[in-house]
């Protein structure tokens, strides 16, 4: 969707505010997981304070995608309210933190996009805790013991670790 605010531009104390639902079914992953199952909610407020035009957002998603560590889908929600300040023109570098549109036309879709990308996670855990596969036999140690053998380690940090114990 797009959001024009021209109106928004020309007046001190003006303000919009827009609710708007992003598709984000199409996005996906470096691993190639489409990742946001529902349609995003957003809700948009652009104001003029003192000649400065910003724009607030407020985005709640659901990732749904597979641990990185056992492998188990799992879903996870996020709230954000990523804030912006809109210019139509730039006035030295570009350090990115405006947005810039000469026409006042903002993409709402697009901004969000930026937004949320840059909100995920490197790790995708389904806890943080989560004690991931068995590496021998591949069983989710999340459901219990597997029943191996466990590695003892290095027999110098055990006797340590006993010592650490009494
Ligand atoms: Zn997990
Ligand atoms: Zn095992």
């Amino acid at each position: 969707m797009k959001m024009d605010l021209g109106k928004i531009f020309d007046l001190e104390g003006e303000s919009l505010v827009v609710e708007d639902v992003v598709d984000l079914s199409s996005v996906k992953l470096s691993s190639g997981i489409k990742p946001f199952a529902q349609p995003v909610p957003v809700k948009a407020v652009a104001q003029n304070r003192a000649g400065v035009v910003t724009l607030s957002l407020s985005v709640s998603f659901t990732l749904r995608v597979p641990c990185d560590r056992c492998l188990e889908v799992f879903e996870q929600s996020y709230s954000l309210t990523p804030e912006h300040t809109v210019v139509r023109e730039l006035h030295g570098e570009d350090t990115g933190e405006y947005v810039v549109t000469p026409d006042a036309v903002v993409d709402l879709d697009e901004l969000v996009l930026t937004d949320v990308v840059l909100e995920l996670p490197m790790v995708m855990l389904c806890k943080q805790d989560c004690k991931g596969l068995c590496s021998r036999c591949g069983a989710n140690l999340n459901h219990g013991a597997c029943g191996c053998k466990q590695e003892t380690g290095d027999p110098r940090l055990a006797v340590l670790k006993q010592l650490l114990e009494q």
